[in-house]
């Protein structure tokens, strides 16, 4: 799978969460658009940092090739050179066990910056062949309530546009809330040049997972082979597993509900993977989760804080720089006296180990030097090797690293494994040094990097559920398989959720 960005960020990496969303991180260490996160979800492949190309990346690269001579003195244009290295960052994705690349470009027809991305697209088809391509374009169908009708124009005006930069689309596929007629799929693939049967409507579902089973009984992966000259019925398609998921989610009845305290938290898709993640730990556990966001600064220094014990369980998920910081540390006091289960991620950890140390070992100006670099306690500080970098773009720990579990400790018998690999995106770290003051006071360090110096896995003893991880576990969890770490705060929450029930 491959996203197309036409931005001119070079990756997502140094773009602000409240803007743009979570950043996405891959085994291979890429910072990518979140919808890489939704690919990783619904086709359960580990994707690389090949998947995301924005127009910055392109023209670094072409800039870069310019310099080194390697256009041999030509004028380097749009077309052909930026074209054909859109085109070629499509190919790499072709290797030798690929059989569909899926590539998603991103943006509207008409935008300006655009405009290269669909010639590059449009030149494909004539490179490879017209029955190696299949268009799927996707409109907006929107239904005015006022008169009750459903209008088809923006479709039609949006596939003229799109036919003028050459394409003809294979199939459209309309986004809107109300089911689309039959009588408006004729119209549509009357005007659009289209069989009606390359009309397919994507309407609003109760949740994302509903969407492949809506578009399987719509019948779009028939069209799609279809166009791309394979023998739909040599390749029957077992979606079991997933309406099995999904199944769960409608027939749950009791709900948990799981805060998150984070300083993004009016941007829906600021902690997207987080979320999806207690979703599916919510499918094999048969609860529904009811995700509520809290300002992380509404708990310090006001007069009326959130209450937080309401919740059934709590995270503070990862997140950079100083705003709101004090107001997790007081959501970690407030979860570890309270015993409302936790969970710590990236942040979240650094978080939950500032806390101890201010309450517990009584370091009361404990913190972490990206927040106060002249702290006297230190307990989270640059990594070793980060000390001397000033350039913001990808000097992080970026990426999948391994992690040895400590035997008997809660996270490894979550994870029925003793060396586990997760994604990390990080400048700061507890270092190892820190270990015994904070084992002897019930912090338990329950994994290590390999070489023992990093601290991945923190656990705090004498609590129903209150775990920390440096890494970003929401990156691997999958709707048919939950995440350990997630399961394991949904299954803390549904007992503290039972506990409260029984004691009304
Ligand atoms: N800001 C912290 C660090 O750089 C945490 C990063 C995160 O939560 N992803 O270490």
């Amino acid at each position: 799978m491959c996203k197309l960005d036409p931005y001119l960020n070079v990756d997502p990496g140094t773009m602000n969460p409240g803007e743009h969303g979570e950043v996405f991180v891959t085994d291979d260490g890429g910072e990518t658009d979140l919808d890489l996160g939704h690919y990783e979800r619904f086709i359960d492949e580990p994707l690389t940092q090949r998947s995301n190309t924005t127009t910055g990346a392109i023209y670094s690269s072409v800039i870069e090739k310019e310099r080194r001579g390697d256009y041999l003195g030509k004028t380097v244009q749009v077309i052909p050179h930026i074209t054909n290295e859109i085109k070629a960052h499509v190919a790499r994705l072709a290797t030798d066990d690929t059989d569909i690349v899926i590539v998603e470009v991103g943006g509207t027809v008409g935008d300006m910056e655009i405009v290269p991305f669909i010639e590059a697209i449009r030149q494909f088809r004539r490179d490879v062949g017209r029955e190696n391509v299949c268009y799927i374009h996707l409109t907006l169908v929107p239904y005015l309530a006022a008169n009750g009708e459903q209008k088809t124009k923006p479709t039609q005006h949006s596939v003229t546009m799109l036919r003028s930069s050459g394409i003809q689309p294979n199939v459209i596929v309309c986004r809107s809330d109300q089911p689309i007629s039959d009588s408006l799929k004729s119209k549509i693939s009357l005007f659009c040049d289209v069989t009606p049967e390359a009309v397919v409507s994507a309407i609003d579902a109760p949740s994302i997972y509903d969407i492949p089973l809506a578009l399987y009984h719509e019948g779009l992966d028939r069209i799609v082979l279809d166009v791309l000259g394979f023998d739909i019925d040599a390749l029957p398609i077992d979606l079991s597993e997933w309406e099995t998921a999904v199944r769960r989610y409608h027939e749950a009845t009791t709900t948990v509900r799981i805060a998150i305290v984070g300083k993004y938290v009016s941007m829906a898709d600021a902690y997207l993977s987080v979320e999806e993640s207690v979703r599916h730990a919510g499918f094999g556990a048969g609860v529904r989760t009811s995700i509520e966001w809290v300002e992380a600064e509404d708990l310090h220094g006001n007069s009326t804080i959130p209450d937080l014990s309401q919740y059934d369980g709590i995270i503070v998920p990862g997140g950079f720089g100083e705003r709101g910081i004090e107001g997790m540390v007081e959501t970690a006091r407030i979860a570890r006296e309270g015993l409302i289960p936790y969970l710590g991620i990236c942040l979240g950890m650094q978080i939950q180990v500032i806390e101890f140390a201010r309450h517990i070992l009584g370091l009361a100006d404990a913190n972490s030097t990206e927040f106060s670099p002249t702290t006297e306690h230190a307990v989270i500080d640059l990594m070793a090797d980060q000390h001397e970098v000033t350039n913001k773009g990808g000097t992080m720990r970026l990426g999948s690293y391994p992690a040895h579990l400590r035997s008997g400790s809660i996270v490894r018998g979550l994870y029925g494994d003793d060396v586990v690999h997760e994604r990390h995106r990080h400048r700061f770290e507890m270092h190892a040094r820190w270990a015994e003051s904070f084992e002897s006071a019930g912090l338990k360090i329950a994994g290590l990097s390999p070489d023992g110096q990093l601290v991945e896995f923190v656990e705090l003893d004498g609590h129903p559920y209150m775990v920390g991880t440096q890494a970003h576990p929401e990156f691997k969890s999958r709707p048919n398989r939950p995440h350990p770490l997630f399961v394991g705060l949904v299954d803390a929450a549904i007992k503290r959720a039972a506990e409260r029930d029984a004691s009304k």
